[in-house]
């Protein structure tokens, strides 16, 4: 007889007869009639493990529980006919105890790990390591891992080096709060954590590197998302003396590789649509293309309207857009009272409707609509009879943001966001300057070292808001998977953009004095991207929060609730670093 350590995956049914090895968790525990049986876990599977009462080991498996740690030997014998288990691949055949070794216990864990049953995600997060065993987050990082293999096998061949970047260093502006990391050594001054490793990376390209790539971390102080997490991983790229159409090129084959190396799927040519037409189109720069259902500007249709609503969008300059509902004639008055509802979640001011009944045409606003604006309306965006439209009246380019979120709400009703299909597109053309939210001034629309447009610098004293960039953004099923942009090469070009920002000569050279001065010694032309790693195994794995793909993430207060992070530190600590508690805050000794 050979005895071997496999894995609890490995059985089948040629293998019985064989004395065997198997490590692993109990998965489940069950008393049968007199015999115990032990479903045994690893990460390739399970394996069913037979007590039989004449055995010595039989009164220690009575004691057994769920998720302690045994080694096991045993004969390996098909199971009796009628008992085989067809949803396990080593089912044909169980392991007849010889010797059982108890490694480790375990506590009775606070939910199930042997059940994809729902559990509070905070329960999860705190005891990650029992959620971490359940299959599906084995095979979710096991994905992950694949994917960023594949990624840097991909980059290898095309003669990228991974440069690592250092996690302590100078603010990087990318548009969000620093996390900063006081300094023992010089009182009073900070490193900061990178947002990204931009310039770090523009300075790979000053050091001739040609072709730089590295799986960076990135640390964002944000508002929390279901797309977002403090710290995250992006496949970060750049390349020396590159056109944007080279950048273009380079990621689309890594995705494309990606895709078939790992999940087997070929991807068609992605798509290409300027930021306007994304807009003009979807309504967002970051499209679902999965499916069509353009949007319509139809403010030509009401130029003449009495009804106040469209009237006064229009007045204001504002846009009135249409929107196709398939199948949207079934829906009832309350149904549309709902969807007007999300409609002013998503910021509008409402909706109005029309269905084109079997029994005639209905709307909530019937009594203003001429038979000849529900025929322009119906031709505009295609829409058949039994359809609905649904029209928003706004400022622009609000109208069509809120038709865009509502398109994709319409795609998801009518199952048009299937999770196996997989959309990619590229979105260029980009403003170079837009209206930052939370501060209301203009502000980089990616960052501060893309380059304007060729010939827009023209625009930059008298129609800065006008300017292009040459930015690109790659989009996959409605997620923005990741931007970039040619670079600003020209030191004299960089100052200034950054004036256009509103620094000042000393501010320029406080914070980017190092960058500039580094463009000054010979920066060849370059240009790079970026894209989110959690977001694209996200997609691949089929799952709707990043944190189902990150092995160890914060909750959605970007707290760690398994370590307990953040938490205070010691007093002396605080002193170490120069640091005074505020006076509420708790101390520890
Ligand atoms: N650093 C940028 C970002 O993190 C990407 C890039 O421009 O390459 O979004």
């Amino acid at each position: 007889m050979t005895r071997d350590r496999l894995s609890c995956g490995a059985l089948r049914a040629a293998d019985a007869g064989k004395m065997v090895e198997l490590c692993g968790w109990i998965n489940r525990r069950r008393d049968h009639g007199g015999l115990i049986f032990v479903d045994l876990r690893d990460h390739e599977g399970v394996t069913q493990v037979v007590f039989d009462p004449a055995h010595p080991s039989f009164a220690e498996a009575e004691h057994l529980r769920n998720e302690d740690v045994l080694r096991v030997r045993g004969t390996v014998r098909t199971r009796p006919a009628g008992t085989e288990n067809p949803r396990l691949a080593t089912g044909d055949v169980e392991a007849a105890i010889e010797e059982l070794e108890i490694l480790n216990r375990s506590l009775v864990p606070p939910f199930q790990v042997n059940a994809d049953e729902a559990v509070d995600e905070n329960l999860r997060l705190e005891y990650r390591y029992l959620d971490l065993r359940r299959p599906r987050m084995q095979e979710n990082i096991r994905l992950r891992h694949r994917i960023i293999k594949a990624m840097r096998d991909f980059c290898d061949e095309r003669g990228f080096v991974e440069i690592e970047t250092p996690m302590l260093i100078k603010s990087t502006p990318e548009g969000a709060r620093d996390y900063l990391v006081p300094s023992r050594l010089y009182p009073g001054s900070f490193y900061a954590l990178p947002q990204s490793p931009q310039m770090l990376k523009q300075i790979s390209m000053i050091a001739g590197f040609g072709r730089y790539m590295q799986i960076a971390r990135c640390m964002r102080d944000e508002d929390q998302r279901a797309d977002r997490q403090p710290e995250f991983t992006q496949l970060d790229v750049e390349m020396s003396f590159c056109t944007q159409e080279e950048v273009l090129e380079t990621m689309e084959s890594c995705m494309r590789y990606v895709w078939q190396t790992v999940l087997g799927i070929e991807l068609s040519p992605f798509a290409r649509l300027t930021h306007r037409e994304a807009i003009a189109k979807y309504g967002l720069d970051k499209p679902d293309l999965r499916f069509g259902l353009e949007l319509a500007n139809v403010d030509a249709v009401f130029a003449a309207t009495e009804f106040v609503v469209f009237k006064s969008a229009i007045e204001s300059g504002g846009s009135i857009v249409a929107l196709r509902y398939p199948g949207g004639a079934a829906l009832s008055r309350r149904d549309f009272d709902n969807l007007t509802e999300i409609a002013k979640q998503f910021g509008g001011k409402g909706m109005v409707w029309i269905s084109l009944a079997p029994d005639g045409m209905k709307s909530s606003a019937a009594k203003f609509l001429a038979d000849a604006d529900v025929a322009a309306v119906t031709a505009a965006v295609e829409a058949e009879p039994g359809d609905a439209i649904l029209l928003f009246a706004d400022a622009v380019p609000l109208a069509h943001a809120v038709a865009g979120k509502m398109r994709n709400e319409v795609g998801e009703r009518c199952r048009l966001r299937d999770p196996q299909t997989f959309a990619f597109g590229w979105v260029t053309g980009f403003p170079y300057l837009e209206i930052d939210e939370e501060s209301g001034k203009p502000a980089p629309a990616h960052h501060a070292f893309t380059a304007p447009a060729p010939g827009d610098w023209a625009l930059i004293d008298r129609a800065p808001m006008e300017m292009r960039a040459q930015h690109y953004d790659l989009v996959l099923n409605g997620w923005e998977l990741g931007s970039g942009s040619i670079r600003i090469h020209k030191p004299e070009e960089q100052r200034r953009i950054f004036e256009m920002l509103g620094l000042s000569a000393d501010q320029i050279e406080e914070r980017f004095g190092f960058f500039v001065r580094a463009l000054e010694y010979g920066a060849p032309p370059h240009g790079g991207m970026a894209l989110g790693i959690d977001r694209i195994v996200m997609i691949a794995c089929g799952e709707e929060n990043i944190r189902e793909v990150i092995a160890f993430p914060k909750n959605q207060g970007a707290r760690d609730l398994m370590m307990d992070a953040p938490s205070s530190v010691p007093d002396q600590l605080m002193a170490d670093l120069h640091l005074r508690r505020a006076p509420e805050s708790p101390s520890r000794g």
